[in-house]
């Protein structure tokens, strides 16, 4: 399949970027293009005009800055698999195939907001800040702020994720994830964190709209308290041919055990 005729930009900088965008509201950012590229295939996506930034150096790689990394949100998911970050690698490890993961970035899968994306939940339980660029300037978003809705995150037209602010030590953290056989996508996803004060955070993806906190499951551990079940109602998830919202909420509670266990 071939997608709708295109214009295609390039920048090589973040504030070319910007400019370009501001000068063409339509201008439609192209990262690794495992996302938006199968959408425009599909023609669920029709941009008049694509923005690539594969080239922005200044957008790429993993740097330690005192008590947090920084991450470049054209860091790929390779890049983000081999490095000293807390969680993401495991993470990073169960996103698609080899392919997927040497052109897919972190940037482009958070900024996207797919409800059955892997990485927000981690982004969740870290408490990871995201650094969005615009024509206002610069803004810090928390990661309790970032995802909106189904494909909906913090990042508004014109603007970029240009890097995340990453905790650099956590105690203990646990990505678990029941995958769909073909795609690898989350079916469910759960994600556990120890932070360093001893407190515990959750949250799961690819069961609903967005991916969100686990909060019964947060009050239960730092209470003391095991696991347990009925972590989510299974009216607020999606069903659909691979899994329904009661079976989903079940795998909530499966992976949030497993998890729990192993922080
Ligand atoms: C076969 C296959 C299997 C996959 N399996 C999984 C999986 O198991 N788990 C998983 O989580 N993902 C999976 N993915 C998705 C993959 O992780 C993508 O790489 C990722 O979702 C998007 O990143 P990208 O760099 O490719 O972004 P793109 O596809 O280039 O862009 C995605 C969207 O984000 C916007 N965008 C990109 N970067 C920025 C930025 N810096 N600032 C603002 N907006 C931006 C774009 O405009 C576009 O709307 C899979 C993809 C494929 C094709």
């Amino acid at each position: 399949m071939y997608p709708a005729q295109f214009d295609y930009q390039k920048a090589a900088t973040v504030d070319e970027a910007l400019a370009l965008m501001a000068a063409n509201p339509d201008l439609k950012i192209l990262a690794g293009g495992h996302s938006l590229l199968p959408a425009m295939k599909l023609r669920l996506a029709q941009p008049p005009a694509l923005l690539d930034i594969w080239g922005i150096e200044e957008l790429k790689g993993i740097r330690r800055e005192g008590d947090v990394f920084v991450v470049g949100a054209m860091t790929t998911h390779a890049e983000v698999l081999r490095s000293e970050l807390p969680l993401f690698p495991e993470v990073a490890h169960e996103v698609g195939d080899p392919m997927v993961r040497n052109r897919g970035t972190i940037g482009g899968s958070l900024a996207h907001a797919d409800p059955s994306a892997d990485y927000p939940a981690a982004a969740l339980a870290l408490g990871v800040e995201f650094v969005i660029r615009g024509p206002q300037g610069e803004r810090a978003v928390p990661a309790d702020e970032m995802f909106l809705g189904m494909f909906e995150s913090a990042v508004g037209p014109g603007e970029l994720l240009t890097h995340l602010r990453v905790p650099a030590r956590v105690r203990a953290s646990a990505y678990e994830k029941f995958k769909h056989p073909a795609s690898h996508y989350a079916i469910v996803g759960v994600a556990v964190v120890r932070h360093l004060d001893g407190q515990i955070r959750a949250a799961y993806t690819g069961a609903g709209e967005k991916a969100e906190r686990l909060t019964r499951l947060e009050a239960r551990l730092n209470g003391g308290q095991p696991a347990g079940t009925g972590l989510v109602e299974a009216a607020q998830l999606l069903g659909d041919r691979f899994a329904s919202p009661e079976y989903r909420a079940h795998l909530v509670d499966v992976l949030a055990a497993r998890a729990a266990a192993r922080v």
